[in-house]
């Protein structure tokens, strides 16, 4: 926050600081321009990180060391160097009194990794006469997929559910567990076949497009935009399996286990928790249609708790901010276009997207980039980016603002 408000001193900028709960701090800057009709264009970055584990680290992760064009530290790709990139570009605009015709408006906010309850979710309730904006660029985009170096937007985000299953067997002398109900066998069960059930695929606008940058080979790529298909060509794709399986279904991951007290008693109840992530189009209740079908006769041991559902948000592919992010992908990354993707995690973008404010995920990295490290060093060890994306992407966001919000009078 200090570096920020150091950045922002002495050139005229106004901002305002705002903590709704302690320690969970952001900064809003407004530069106002010249027409009150014309769009306005809000860069918000996070200013939190994740803890590190510090000893799967080769440097100090809090060290912020370079090292042979790389920056190392946690936060380095999530995301303080978009939001880095965000604030120079903000305070070069006021520095240098760049006429515009829309406002930009700049956030560094609190709270995202936490799920954004004092950052932007409380911002955009609580204060949208400070960050108010037509469109929104925030994390994260710009890596290069396939042989065409198209480069990724994110158009979308998957939605969160999350239940509780509370599993029912009988308590029992720990001595005696032949035949017994024990609730830990009974949960293992249940997290089994969720683990192992195959369900609905959704063959999206935004996936057929992303398999068609890869460039694969024929025969796989038919294989991974066939419903019927993809899920046993899931093995052939490397490290794209994960994404190409969340980008096409319904995930549902067991995260936390509760049961048992003591050695000698066999519990009666236990309790696991699911990270549910749900495409655009899923309906609240097929969650739990989903999670029966998925453990089918042990149903009659598990009761499904909870009824939390953030729905998935999609902002337009193709909009005037979106012809501009594709020119300037095209000229400063000196590859293809956009590729509009759906993140298949949490993002900040979706609260304004609730609000009907078209919100994308932003960036522009190098060629030595791949899609898999890119989204490896997400919480990983070792977080670090190339000094070169970062100019690219400061570069690019200037570009957009710029030409988005040019004063053309
Ligand atoms: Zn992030």
């Amino acid at each position: 926050m200090r570096t920020l408000e150091d950045l922002f001193a002495g050139i005229g900028l106004s901002y305002e600081i705002v903590e709704p709960s302690p320690g969970r701090a952001s900064i809003i800057a407004r530069i106002p321009g010249s027409d009150n009709s014309a769009p306005s264009l809000g860069l918000f970055g996070h200013l939190d990180v994740v803890p590190v584990e510090a000893e799967g680290w080769t440097q100090d992760p809090f060290g912020g060391e370079i090292i042979d064009g790389w920056v190392w530290g946690r936060g380095a790709i999530d995301m303080l160097g978009l939001t880095a990139s965000f604030a120079v570009v903000t305070r070069e605009l006021a520095e240098r009194g760049i006429p515009l015709k829309g406002d930009l408006v700049f956030g560094g906010v609190a709270d995202e990794e936490n799920g954004s309850a004092w950052g932007v979710d409380w911002l955009t309730s609580n204060r949208w006469d400070l960050v108010r904006a037509d469109s929104v660029l925030t994390e994260s985009g710009g890596v290069p997929v396939g042989p065409g170096r198209r480069r990724t937007l994110g158009v979308g985000e998957k939605g969160g559910a999350g239940r509780t299953l509370r599993v029912i067997g009988r308590p029992a002398h720990g001595s005696r567990p032949w035949g017994s109900q024990n609730a830990i066998v009974l949960a293992a069960e249940a997290v089994r076949r969720i683990s192992a059930y195959r369900g609905p695929v959704t063959i999206s606008p935004e996936w057929a497009d992303y398999v068609d940058a890869l460039g694969l080979a024929g025969s796989l790529r038919d294989a991974l935009l066939d419903p019927l298909r993809i899920d046993d060509a899931l093995p052939d794709l490397g490290d794209e399996a994960g994404v190409a399986h969340a980008t096409t279904h319904d995930t549902f991951a067991p995260t936390v286990v509760r049961a048992g007290q003591k050695q000698n008693v066999i519990p009666g109840e236990a309790e696991v928790t699911i990270d549910i992530r749900v495409l655009p189009g899923t309906a609240p209740q097929t969650v739990d249609e989903l999670l029966y079908e998925a453990i089918g006769d042990l149903r009659e041991h598990v009761q499904i708790v909870g009824d939390r559902f953030g729905e998935p948000t999609v902002s337009p592919a193709q909009t005037p901010l979106t012809g501009i992010i594709d020119r300037t992908f095209r000229e400063r990354g000196q590859g293809g276009g956009i590729l509009p993707i759906l993140h298949t995690g949490g993002t900040d973008a979706r609260f304004f997207r609730r609000r009907g404010v078209p919100a994308y995920g932003f960036g522009l990295f190098s060629d030595v980039w791949k899609p898999g490290e890119f989204r490896g060093l997400f919480h990983g060890h070792d977080e670090r980016i190339d000094i070169a994306s970062l100019g690219l992407t400061a570069s690019a966001t200037w570009d957009v603002a710029t030409r988005y919000l040019a004063d053309v009078s």
